[in-house]
């Protein structure tokens, strides 16, 4: 065994300012009525900048950029037209992109291999998608002629900040919709640095707004009666709140919330095969991901030879730096996420499930989690039921393809599942069965700008990408 040297990217190749206002009408402005808040690297708790927080002043006059822009400039626009900034957008981001994937790892802590070569790909591929619709919705199957929606008001998460920012803004424009967007107040940094995008891009003025702030901020701008159609990718709790203060108004809404799939591994699987894929699909990203594979389902005569490979293989994980080229899992995203996993990973602990983790150094700064699984876990211990967002495995077995369906489903959500088997017939027969947007076989965390995601239940309504992802977006 030998150690990798550091092989640490520049953080020189990004600027970041100090401070930052608000994106409002194609300017940066300094917030009437709010105050500011700091955004730190989850990685050293450096402050990286300070940011504006919009108050409900702020929010109106971002919505008010947004529907003037919508009137005037953005629904008007042929969309051969509003296509040719989509795809600048694109360009740009591509041409940026060593520079938004660096600051994504600083303000979020995901590793640079990740930002660099899942998040940032997959955000210029959704701009180029949407891009190719916007001079075609009357192909799409929503009618001959089919109308935006008017101003859009969209608020995301911390686990993927410029992937959701694409994922919302994307589709809203190419459909004709204008948009004012809230980033997550611990990731607010490169939804800024994609505001000078559109700024470089030359987009009219208003077709984009950033508003940056916590909860209230987000609450002020769903709330506000100025706004057509709700998009929000968070937590479930909120979206219910957000589902409540919606409910009678006019306004349409999408909502992507949390997740807790089962990644089923059959005895007939490939076992290191089917062990990367455990590995990618709850410890990529730190596990914070709404279609993270939380709960592994193993066949029970392969469960003893399956954790041993999978403890060899989480063995080789290299936690640390971010920045460096050769991590594998970065920071946790704040001090009160962590709190939540060390919460609910002490609860497995103390109903009775068996906790392991490889040896790891944690850094001495920053928020960190040691990749950590469960066996011996019944479906009754919180940590099988509650959403963790974190590098926590819960194990479980089953005996029967009716059983491990019966497994998978025995959750209040429904975004995802993993099947690992040789037959293509069992993959069918299983995806049939299993309540989740979308099934993966013999891989997981795939992700693609054509193929829409959602979710059911608990999970959510609507979708994103794909053809179906314009549908939010259209008065259909
Ligand atoms: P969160 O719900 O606390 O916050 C999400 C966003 O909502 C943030 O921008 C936040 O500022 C804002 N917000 C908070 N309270 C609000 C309110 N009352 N009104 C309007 N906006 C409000 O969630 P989080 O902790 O940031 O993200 C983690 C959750 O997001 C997880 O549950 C995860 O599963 C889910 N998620 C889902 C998807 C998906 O596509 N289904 C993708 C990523 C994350």
């Amino acid at each position: 065994m030998f150690e990798y040297a550091p092989a640490p990217e520049s953080r020189s190749v990004v600027e970041i300012k100090p401070s930052y206002g608000l994106f409002v009408d194609g300017k940066f402005v300094e917030p009437a009525d709010g105050g500011s808040f700091k955004s730190v690297n989850p990685a050293t708790e450096e402050v990286l900048a300070e940011i504006a927080e919009a108050g409900s002043g702020d929010v109106d006059r971002a919505v008010r950029a947004a529907r003037t822009a919508y009137e005037k400039v953005w629904s008007p626009m042929p969309g051969r037209d509003r296509a040719k900034y989509l795809y600048r957008i694109a360009r740009i981001i591509q041409e940026r992109s060593r520079e938004l994937a660096v600051l994504e790892s600083l303000d979020n802590g995901k590793p640079i291999k990740e930002s660099r070569d899942v998040d940032l790909p997959l955000v210029a591929a959704h701009f180029f998608y949407y891009a190719g619709w916007a001079d075609k919705l009357q192909h799409a199957g929503f009618g001959a002629d089919p109308k935006p929606l008017g101003v859009a008001a969209q608020v995301i998460p911390w686990n993927f900040p410029l992937l959701m920012l694409a994922w919302k803004i994307a589709p809203a424009l190419a459909a004709g919709n204008t948009v004012v967007l809230k980033p997550a107040e611990t990731t607010p940094l490169t939804a800024l640095l994609f505001a000078e995008i559109c700024q470089q891009a030359d987009l009219p003025p208003g077709v984009v707004n950033i508003v940056t702030g916590a909860g209230e901020t987000g609450r002020a701008l769903v709330e506000h009666p100025g706004v057509d159609k709700v998009a929000f990718t968070g937590s479930t709790e909120v979206g219910r709140a957000i589902a409540r203060s919606v409910a009678g108004t006019r306004k349409k809404l999408t909502l992507e919330l949390g997740g807790k799939a089962a990644n089923i591994v059959f005895d007939d699987a490939p076992v290191d095969q089917a062990v990367e894929g455990i590995v990618n699909g709850i410890f990529f990203n730190q596990g914070h991901v709404c279609c993270a594979g939380s709960r592994l389902l193993v066949q029970e005569s392969v469960a003893d030879r399956v954790l041993e490979s999978l403890k060899r293989r989480m063995a080789q994980l290299r936690l640390g730096d971010p920045l460096d080229k050769n991590t594998d899992i970065g920071a946790i995203n704040s001090a009160a996420q962590l709190a939540r996993i060390r919460e609910l990973s002490d609860a497995g602990s103390a109903e009775g499930a068996e906790r392991w983790s490889p040896p790891c150094e944690l850094p001495e700064r920053g928020f960190w989690f040691a990749p950590t699984i469960f066996t011996g876990v019944t479906q009754a211990h919180r940590i099988a039921r509650e959403e963790i967002f974190g590098p926590v495995l819960s194990v479980l077995t089953f005996r029967t393809p009716a059983e491990a369906v019966e497994k998978a489903n025995n959750t209040p959500y429904g975004l995802s599942a993993g099947i690992w088997t040789d037959k293509g017939s069992r993959i069918l027969w299983m995806a049939d069965r299993l309540r989740a947007g979308v099934v993966w076989a013999n891989t997981f965390n795939k992700f693609d700008p054509t193929s829409p995601f959602g979710g059911y239940k608990e999970s959510g309504y609507g979708r994103e990408g794909g053809r179906h992802g314009l549908e939010a977006y259209l008065n259909v």
